[in-house]
């Protein structure tokens, strides 16, 4: 890990010291009401535009799982992450073209949601003499012009690609519409629990449902509470996000 020397304002690691003790009690809570432990449930924080020394001072607090969307920003931030110490995924919708920049250097990539995509990404691994990790994205709310495999399609594309030699399959994600209700969220948030079960009780091979990722800073909780075991949270963690 390369250091810099920045200087990240004290105001700010508090903030991030107090709103992660905050996330991982309400994390806990929801685990314990929905007959889990706090172990069980697995808190990733979505980095993006986060500068990595704010990152490596949560880390220093206990996060193990971090998580970029955007290729292009993750490869400026890699050097500069405390790897040692905490486990780096891809969370963003991924092109094709861009799979080869980011395997090898994280663990899971979190969108794969066609059959080309998860091609490539064995492709790659096989170049490199690793195995993947990944979840299938669903586009859970069917929304136009969003990232994630139809609902109807899923199974199709986890038989398909499942056969590949050089990734793993571990479970699913999804980033629900925006709702105004609580309610309609949770409608989608048991749709993905529906299909994580039906899944996993096929017992298909190289596939192992471990994994349901979905849950960000306003719906941790309600996620967890319909059955996700990982939740990605951004600007709860870090503040609200600044784009340059
Ligand atoms: C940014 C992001 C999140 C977290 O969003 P917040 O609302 O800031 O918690 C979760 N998942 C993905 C894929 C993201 O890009």
């Amino acid at each position: 890990m390369t250091e810099r020397s920045l200087t990240v304002p004290a105001e700010k690691l508090e903030y991030v010291r107090s709103s992660y003790l905050d996330i991982t009690s309400r994390i806990a809570r929801a685990a314990e009401a929905s007959g889990r432990k706090a172990e069980d449930i697995t808190l990733l924080a979505a980095t993006k535009t986060v500068e990595p020394e704010v990152i490596n001072y949560a880390v220093s607090l206990g996060l193990r799982y971090i998580g970029e969307n955007k290729v292009q920003e993750l490869l400026s931030k890699y050097e500069y992450y405390d790897l040692e110490h905490c486990d780096l995924q891809f969370i963003g919708h991924l092109q094709t073209n861009k799979v080869r920049q980011i395997v090898g250097k994280v663990s899971m990539i979190q969108s794969v949601d066609s059959f080309k995509l998860a091609g490539e990404i064995s492709k790659q691994s096989a170049k490199n003499g690793i195995t993947t990790d990944v979840l299938i994205e669903v586009n859970i709310g069917r929304e136009e012009n969003k990232s994630g495999v139809m609902p109807e399609e899923l199974e199709e594309l986890i038989a398909q690609s499942a056969a590949l030699d050089s990734i793993r399959i571990r479970g699913l994600m999804a980033v629900p519409p925006i709702c105004d209700k609580k309610a309609e969220i949770c409608n989608f948030f048991d749709k993905m629990h529906h299909l994580f079960i039906d899944i996993s009780d096929k017992t298909l091979d190289n596939v192992s449902m471990d994994f349901l990722s979905m849950g960000m800073s306003d719906d941790f909780e309600e996620a967890i509470l319909s059955g996700a075991n990982m939740v990605r949270v951004g600007s709860r963690l870090f503040g609200a996000r600044i784009y340059r």
